[in-house]
């Protein structure tokens, strides 16, 4: 457990002035699905160019399944899947025809490689389309081809560039799905890069928040939200209403907004006629349902939601602005 695959330690890339890629420190662990998230230009295609000894750091080191790629970027291909982001077959071999070479390439003979292919193809969902041109593949096709090609190595890694991209979203769903499926099953470690923060988020053990050239927060979501809304507000929403005898008694109409804000740890609620939005530092939605009962009011609704993956994109990215700027 918590073997290291992908070591990074002060990985820098120049390109003349930009610093393209900037001191950055990680650690994967074999098994997880790793998600480097960031907008264009962040540094993501950069960064897997140097895991696979295509491009070389201009500083600091890497590390797969133990291997420098700066020098032995052969020993690394041998245990690394790649599907980058434009990934491209030959147009005039079959889906099937593509995987056997493929298969050949690295040694098999070529039973072996049909063999193994038909099974792979079976496995992401292609057994109708092996015998199709791969020129004629949609995207998503041609994305589930190419998963199927970086299988026919059993690689202990598959390192995946933007792998939705121009894939509609329940087909880029679909094919999350199939990625987290294929790497429980054959525990296989997984770095995908993305810009698309909210199909990522639901296949993903941990992320990567990358902007700008600089890994600006690791974790899981729940302890990603932790750490950034640590003294930001839990939202708890409310409705409640009047009893009708309250209606009768003037006396017995409540002031909402006085009776939140002395709980303690509110730091902000909103009434909008009987809702109510109460914005703390912790967890008070026990407190709040039995203050809204002892006040003599019914509870009709409560809820509580802890910020979400967009809510921490966006903040440090808004943070990132401010830095920029
Ligand atoms: P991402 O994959 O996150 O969109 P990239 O790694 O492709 O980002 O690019 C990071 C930055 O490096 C960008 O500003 C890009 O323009 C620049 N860059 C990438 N490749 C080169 C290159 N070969 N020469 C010069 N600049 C480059
Ligand atoms: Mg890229």
């Amino acid at each position: 457990m918590n073997e290291p695959i992908i070591i990074l330690d002060g990985l820098t890339k120049q390109y003349d002035q930009l610093v393209a890629v900037d001191h950055l420190h990680l650690t994967i662990y074999r098994g997880e699905i790793f998600g480097l998230l960031g907008p264009n230009g962040a540094g993501k295609s950069t960064t897997i160019l140097m895991l696979l000894g295509l491009t070389e750091p201009t500083s600091g080191k890497v590390r797969v399944c133990g291997i420098d790629p700066v020098t032995h970027p052969v020993e690394v291909k041998r245990k690394v899947g790649y599907l980058p982001d434009n990934v491209r077959f030959y147009d005039d071999l079959t889906g099937l025809e593509n995987l056997i070479y493929t298969g050949q390439l690295n040694r098999m003979t070529k039973k072996q490689a049909r063999e193994k292919a038909l099974g792979l193809l079976s496995r992401v969902g292609l057994s109708g389309a092996a015998h199709q041109k791969a020129g004629t593949y949609s995207r998503g096709m041609t994305q589930r081809l190419g998963l199927a090609d970086v299988l026919m190595k059993d690689p202990e890694v598959i390192i995946m560039d933007e792998p939705t991209v121009g894939i509609d979203p329940t087909g880029a769903k679909e094919f999350l799905e199939l990625i987290l499926k294929l790497s429980k099953e054959d525990s296989i470690t997984v770095l995908l890069s993305s810009h698309y923060l909210l199909q990522v988020q639901e296949i993903c053990d941990r992320i990567g928040l990358f902007v700008k050239g600089k890994l600006i927060a690791v974790g899981d979501i729940s302890s990603l939200s932790r750490e950034l809304f640590a003294n930001e507000p839990f939202i708890i929403e409310a409705t409640v209403q009047y009893p009708l005898s309250a209606y009768a008694d003037s006396n017995r109409v409540v002031d909402l907004q006085q009776l939140f804000a002395k709980i303690d740890g509110v730091k902000q609620v909103v009434v909008e006629n009987e809702r109510v939005k109460i914005f703390a530092a912790r967890d008070i939605a026990p407190q709040v349902a039995r203050t809204i009962v002892h006040a003599g009011l019914d509870l009709i609704s409560l809820s509580r939601r802890e910020h979400g993956l967009e809510d921490i994109y966006q903040r440090y990215f808004e943070k990132e602005t401010e830095i920029a700027v």
